[in-house]
Parts: C-alpha cells; sequence; structure tokens
C-alpha cells in the first residue's frame, strides 16, 4: 500500500512471502513446500457497476483472494479503501491462513477487498457497492467454503447487506455465510470489541511476562478505529496509562494519561480524535516513537519501517493492524531487544469471535456473551503461550518467524494428509 524510499520491499504480497520463507527455513522445508504453501488456490476480481446517487454509473474493482484451505473453509475480512489492490488482498489472505492456523481454528485464510473511498459514498450508494460485491463474488463464498468478515470501513451493517444479497440470490437464509452480523441476525454481542479486547489481552499477558505487568505502564495507540479504540479502553480499564492515540487526522498526547471514554464519546461525536480537549496534537509519525512501554500500531500497513524502527522506544509492540511492520524493521527491533507480538496472534481476537459466532450460527444461536467472551479469552492467551515457550526454546528467532513456523507448520501437516505436497 505504502512505498518508501530506502526500503527493498514494501509491497505486502512481497512481505508476506518474504516472511513465509523465513519460517519454510526454520522449519527446514525445501522448496517445493515453499512453492505450495505460497501459491493462492485462487484469486476473483470482480466488476461492480453502481448506480450513484446523481444518476451517473461507476465502475469499482474488488478483489476475493482465497489463499488456503487445507485447514478449512477460507476465512477473513473484506476492506473497503481507496488504495486496496490485489497484491495487498493476497497478502491478507496469506496472513490469514497463518492466523487462523496458529489460534487452531477450523478455517483456512481469505481476504476481500474494494477499491473506493466509502466516506466520499452516501449511505444509499454503500449499500448498493455491497450487494453488487457480494452478488459478484456469491458463487464463491459459502459457509463451508469461503466466510466474509468486516476489515478496514467495513462493519455489522455491511454484513447485513451481505448476507441479505445472499438470501435473495439462493432463496434462503443462512446465517454462517458471513461472521461480524449485527446481533440481531445472527451476530455476537461481543463481536464488536472482539479484536481491540483480544489486542489488550495479549498486551496484558505478554506485559505480564516481560515488564512487571499492566498496572501503570505507558501505551501508544495509533488507529482509533474498532481495533484500537477497544484495546485503549479495555487496557486502561485493566490500570495502564494510555497517553496517546491518533487518527488519520492526527494523534493526541498527555503524559498523564487519556481519558479513553472522552476520547470515544469526541470520536464518535466528532469524528477525530484531535477534538479532544486538553491534550498537545502529534502526529501519526510521532506517536510511533513516543516515549513509551508498549506501542499498539492499528491503523494500516508499512508503518514501522526501517526509518523509524531504529528510533522506537516502547519495550514491546503489539500489532493490532495487519502488516504494520516490514521485514527489515523486524530484523532492526529484533537486534534492539523489542518483542513483538505478531498481527496473526496480536489481533486474532475478531476471527476468534468470528468463529464462535459461525459455530453458533449453525447449532441455532447458543452461546451467551459471557461464554463467548471467555472461549475467546481463553483462545487468545494459550496461543500466546504456545508461542512464548516456543520462544523460550528457540531465543534465535524472532517471535513473527516462531508464530508463522508454528502456523505454517500445521497447514503443511494438514496439506501432507490430504495428499496436496
Ligand atoms: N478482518 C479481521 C482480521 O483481519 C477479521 C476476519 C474475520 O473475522 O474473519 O482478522
Amino acid at each position: 500500500m505504502v512505498r518508501k524510499l530506502g526500503e527493498k520491499a514494501l509491497d505486502p504480497y512481497e512481505n508476506a512471502v518474504m516472511q513465509l520463507k523465513k519460517a519454510v527455513n526454520v522449519l527446514g522445508l525445501d522448496d517445493e513446500a515453499f512453492e505450495a504453501l505460497k501459491t493462492h488456490e485462487r484469486v476473483i476480481q470482480v466488476k461492480i457497476p453502481v448506480r450513484m446517487d446523481d444518476g451517473k454509473t461507476r465502475i469499482f474493482i474488488g478483489w476475493r483472494a482465497q489463499h488456503n484451505s487445507a485447514l478449512g473453509p477460507y476465512k477473513g475480512g473484506v476492506r473497503y479503501h481507496p488504495e486496496t489492490d490485489m497484491s495487498e488482498v493476497m497478502a491478507l489472505s496469506m496472513w490469514m491462513t497463518w492466523k487462523c492456523s496458529l489460534l487452531q481454528l477450523p478455517f483456512g485464510g481469505g481476504k476481500g477487498g474494494v477499491r473506493v473511498d466509502p466516506r466520499r459514498l452516501s449511505f444509499r450508494e454503500i449499500e448498493a457497492l455491497s450487494r453488487g460485491y457480494f452478488a459478484a463474488i456469491s458463487r464463491f463464498v459459502g459457509e463451508d467454503l469461503d466466510i466474509p468478515a468486516p476489515d478496514v470501513y467495513t462493519n455489522p451493517q455491511t454484513m447485513a447487506w451481505y448476507i441479505d444479497e445472499y438470501y435473495r440470490i439462493i432463496g434462503h437464509n443462512i446465517f454462517g455465510v458471513v461472521t461480524g452480523k449485527p446481533q440481531q441476525l445472527g451476530g455476537l454481542g461481543t463481536r464488536i470489541v472482539a479484536t481491540g479486547f483480544g489486542v489488550a489481552a495479549i498486551a496484558r499477558e505478554a506485559a505480564n511476562k516481560m515488564l512487571g505487568g499492566i498496572e501503570g505502564k505507558r501505551v501508544a495507540v495509533q488507529g482509533f478505529g474498532n481495533v484500537g479504540s477497544y484495546a485503549a479502553y479495555y487496557l486502561s480499564n485493566w490500570g495502564a496509562k494510555v497517553v496517546a492515540v491518533s487518527d488519520s487526522s492526527g494523534g493526541i498526547y498527555d503524559p498523564k494519561g487519556l481519558r479513553i471514554d472522552e476520547v470515544m464519546r469526541v470520536k464518535s461525536e466528532k469524528g477525530k480524535v484531535i477534538e479532544y480537549p486538553d491534550a498537545k496534537r502529534i502526529s501519526n509519525e510521532e506517536l510511533l516513537t513516543l516515549d513509551v512501554d508498549i506501542l499498539i500500531p492499528a491503523a494500516l500497513e508499512n508503518v514501522i519501517t526501517i526509518d523509524n524502527a531504529p528510533k522506537i522506544k516502547a519495550k514491546l509492540i503489539v500489532e493490532g493492524a495487519n502488516g504494520p511492520t516490514t521485514p527489515e524493521a523486524d530484523d532492526i527491533l529484533f537486534k534492539r531487544g523489542i518483542f513483538v507480538v505478531p498481527d496473526i496472534l496480536a489481533n486474532a481476537g475478531g476471527v476468534t469471535a468470528s468463529w464462535i459466532e459461525w459455530v453458533n450460527n449453525r447449532t441455532g444461536g447458543w452461546i451467551t456473551d459471557d461464554e463467548a467472551m471467555r472461549k475467546l479469552e481463553e483462545k487468545m492467551i494459550t496461543a500466546f503461550r504456545t508461542l512464548y515457550s516456543y520462544m523460550n526454546r528457540r531465543s534465535d528467532i524472532d517471535p513473527r518467524t516462531a508464530a508463522q513456523a508454528v502456523a505454517v507448520e500445521r497447514v503443511y501437516n494438514a496439506m501432507k494428509l490430504r495428499g496436496w505436497i
């Protein structure tokens, strides 16, 4: 998505392949296995004509990338973003394969995207676009085939249009074809907080192990959407001091700690965190190198690069976003002794809640919100402990490569059992 001077590869797909190569080397797998693990099973590009409010028809382009289904149906969100492209969607779907595997969910990896700036569309235009996109990919999704969910700039309302469009096309209600739905349409009450809650739970667990606890630790969160806002909310409830947050219009900093419920109110009423009074304005770039204990990048890809990695002061980075750290930056951070909890673990709360929702849909709506939250926390903590004990045995490899090695090995074994390799 973002290319910067001075770095070899900032294309998300190239990054994802470089990361996979490292994991394959750790596992001692050969080139044949690397090729089989790397290659997508299917990538679909669709054309979405939308009748706009002014009466003109505009053409949008969307994708659905299906990376690997050895462990189960493809699973992953759909993002609406003006800079999304096929390479990004392919990278994100590969990361979903590793994420679902690491969390031991019965899913493979998929991801979708539409190249659009939804902030410039009316509500009706977004509905038409969403229905058009889902109709275009409808033959390639299904509750046992590919299960989309929300991602950047998509939400439960988008999912409601998706399942309704599916209902129109196939003629009966299948709630399990999409997750992250509104509660009235088979969603979980807790799905909306799940990713942010998971990020916070992992940050707390990592802080307990590495920083002597979460209480009083200074936290900076880049991105104040669904993931960043709830991560900040839970961490401040658990006694951490969230000193800085930001969104696409800029950031705010108060070394004494921000009142997160107030920031949330300001963000929902005025749309920007910088409207919060009594805090110093900072840029998104400044936020990354603040003097804090924990840094949570929860916006987009490629924000931690070789340019700023040497200046980062946090001791712990918990990746709320997908792909926020480039491979070169990863090497620098590892050498500097900064622990990066990788995206495929840190932000897996969303897809884990999606799995609970999908199971619940298929059993007729059984689970309570409390049970769903407990199950989510248990899954996240178990995955963190698996990674942490692996790291204790292999201190020569960075946490991302360790997490990917655990995940890739499971996918590889499933492919072998199926006779794909
Ligand atoms: N978009 C989220 C992710 O990147 C959630 C995907 C899902 O729930 O399927 O993990």
